[in-house]
């Protein structure tokens, strides 16, 4: 059978492998497999929200508020701004598709960091967009800049912090390049990490607030999936100016988000104290995993997020050392086709990194 031809040109995403697929590839008992692949929290999400959860599952039956009041007016409480500025979607995965689709069409040129969220480039293509990217691995924005009058691209993708890399733009800088984007241009901003940065270091915070205030054409991205532990209920989150969100909502489907999935992240966004211990935590064993990187030698950068990544040296392979920390029962993240001889590891609970030092440094 024939399909789309843009369908060609895509490889099918891989996502980090799930504790299951583990369990039956390798015979490993569930207990004994540790999953640092995806950048979920350790502790996982609120006690409150699944509290709040089992208060409202009889309501499963029904079809969700589709109007999704609560929530959007959490974030819009949140962030300081409208409430018709904020477009809710399965996964801020989702929002970037609505973005694309509702943007670029054949042939239109999208711009984006020579090492970044794949999925940017995998919207792009549903499209048939001309992917354009830096030739620098951390986002260097004079580089953007001159790619930007050279090609003159429908849209810029920013990912701050960046996604398997973990640096972030200064938020300073982004706002100078920002400045000079005439308007016609959709740059969306993805801040997945945002409450890691802005913990480690004020002067990453990017405050969609102030994107909204001063830009028009700038898409701010958020997601429930990483500080706040909601991964598996895959609820994100768009912030622009309301003539992008209308757009968007042209291509969102119905009733797009679960009656769960709506209560949890209302719920989530209210507790804060866990999102700031999860954080603290983070940040305290991210300290080990640079002290590990120093002790065996290899190289890791210098990570905004709750990831971490390891640079290996020549002589040693991302792919050869992924594979056998698989079999031990240990997932992470393999960055060898984004072109780097690293992984990218997943800041764990102290004893899943324990296990990850003393399995990497046998291997190593
Ligand atoms: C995880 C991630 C997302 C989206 O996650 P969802 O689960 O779809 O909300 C978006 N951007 C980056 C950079 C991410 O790492």
């Amino acid at each position: 059978m024939k399909f789309n031809p843009e369908l060609d040109n895509i490889t099918i995403y891989e996502a980090g492998k799930p504790i299951e697929l583990v369990v039956r590839q390798f015979g490993i008992e569930p207990k004994d497999i540790v999953k640092l692949a995806s950048n979920e929290n350790p502790n996982g999400c609120s006690p409150k929200v699944k509290a709040a959860v089992a208060q409202i599952i009889d309501k499963m039956p029904l079809y969700p508020d589709d109007s999704m009041y609560k929530l959007k007016e959490g974030l819009a409480k949140r962030y300081g701004v409208a409430s018709s500025q904020v477009v809710i979607g399965a996964g801020s995965d989702q929002v970037i598709e609505f973005a694309v689709h509702a943007k670029a069409t054949r042939g239109t040129k999208v711009l984006m960091n020579s090492v970044t969220f794949a999925m940017y480039e995998i919207y792009s293509r549903h499209v048939g967009a001309e992917i354009i990217r830096t030739a620098s691995q951390e986002h260097d924005l004079d580089e953007f800049y001159a790619l930007y009058k050279e090609h003159k691209p429908e849209i810029i993708f920013l990912c701050t912090p960046n996604n398997p890399t973990g640096d972030a733009i200064d938020a300073a800088k982004l706002f100078d390049f920002l400045e000079k984007i005439d308007d016609e241009t959709l740059v969306i901003v993805d801040g997945a990490y945002m409450e890691y940065a802005k913990a480690k270091d004020a002067s990453k915070a990017v405050e969609p607030a102030d994107l909204v205030a001063r830009f028009a054409n700038v898409l701010y991205l958020g997601t429930f999936s990483k500080a706040y532990g909601l991964g598996g209920m895959r609820t994100g989150y768009g912030i622009a100016r309301k003539p992008i969100i209308q757009a968007l909502y042209k291509l969102r489907p119905p009733f797009n988000i679960t009656t769960l999935s709506l209560e949890a992240a209302s719920v989530a966004l209210e507790d804060e104290g866990f999102v700031e211990m999860s954080v603290t935590e983070n940040f305290s064993e991210m300290q080990r995993y640079e002290a590990f990187a120093k002790e065996v030698g290899i190289g890791y950068i210098e990570s905004f997020t709750n990831f971490v990544t390891l640079c290996l040296n020549e002589g040693q392979n991302s792919t050869l050392l992924a594979d056998a920390l698989l079999k031990k029962g240990m997932i992470v993240r393999n960055l060898s086709g984004y072109g780097l001889n690293a992984i990218r590891v997943t800041v764990g609970t102290p004893s899943e990194n324990d296990r990850f030092f003393a399995l990497a440094s046998e291997l190593l």
